[in-house]
């Protein structure tokens, strides 16, 4: 659980290894989730504290991030992108890049990054410095290309990554044990990449997340960040190759990993 300036944070392990979050404001006595992989958890996470659902925001239409929406929707308001109204569960509320929605209290704006799908959204709230980013930009990793371009998701990388450096990535799996020996392997020699690999391990041992993530640390270690960073390409041997070149070589090489 982490406080941020007017609401709360509780990340609910799903499945095996995926992540929802609540949102609450204790003032207004508002409460949101991002993703529903599954209800019985979430369910059991507002019993627990004595939270109902006013908002439930969808990230994106696979079945790990919607199968437990008919099941917690309720009266809750469903909000999702309009692009992919289409496969995502009934939408109260559509969406799109650049919108401003209030959740919680708190002004949330929309970021189209697509990529890992086309119509992949993240949600923004600013004043609470949390971004829910889902399958786009992941702790040390980024979602694999499932129906996008490799420029798609170095466009989308760059607009989460023009973010305040303290904001908290909210990201959708417990993918980053594998994402750090991935990383560690194209960047052994960053000092930031190796401190950062040592205090994973140690939360993995004692099995806390590891999400959510600073935008600091990720800028500072995830190779999916740093395509356009002249130190890091010239570790990959690719200087005079294009951010987006290179962030095609480092997800054609994270899916052969
Ligand atoms: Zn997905
Ligand atoms: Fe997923």
């Amino acid at each position: 659980m982490t406080k941020t300036s007017a609401v709360e944070l509780v990340v609910v392990p799903c499945l095996s290894d995926n992540y929802a979050f609540l949102v609450h404001n204790a003032a207004t006595n508002q409460t949101a989730l991002v993703d529903a992989p599954e209800a019985a958890p979430i369910q059991a996470a507002l019993d627990a504290r004595g939270w109902t659902l006013d908002d439930i925001l969808i990230t994106h239409h696979h079945n790990d991030h919607i199968d437990g929406v008919a099941a917690l929707r309720g009266t809750a308001r469903v909000i999702g992108a309009k692009a992919d109204a289409h496969r995502l569960p009934k939408l109260d509320l559509e969406v799109a890049e650049g919108d401003e929605i209030t959740i919680c209290g708190q002004t949330t704006t929309v970021l189209d990054v697509s990529g890992h799908t086309v119509g992949h959204i993240a949600y923004h709230m600013p004043d609470a410095a949390l971004v829910f980013t889902a399958d786009s930009l992941m702790a040390l990793g980024c979602g694999r290309l499932f129906e996008g371009t490799p420029a798609q998701m170095w466009d989308s990388m760059q607009k989460l990554r023009a973010l305040p450096d303290d904001t908290l990535v909210c990201s959708g799996h417990e993918y980053t044990e594998t994402n750090a020996r991935f990383a560690a392997s194209l960047d052994p020699d960053n000092p930031d990449l190796i401190s950062r690999n040592k205090r994973i391990e140690t939360a993995r041992a004692a099995g806390t997340p590891t999400v959510p993530s600073t935008l600091t640390e990720e800028k500072r270690t995830n190779p999916f960040l740093r395509a356009d960073v002249p130190e890091f390409k010239a570790v990959l041997g690719m200087e005079d190759a294009s951010a987006v070149d290179v962030f095609a070589y480092i997800r054609a090489q994270k899916d052969k990993f």
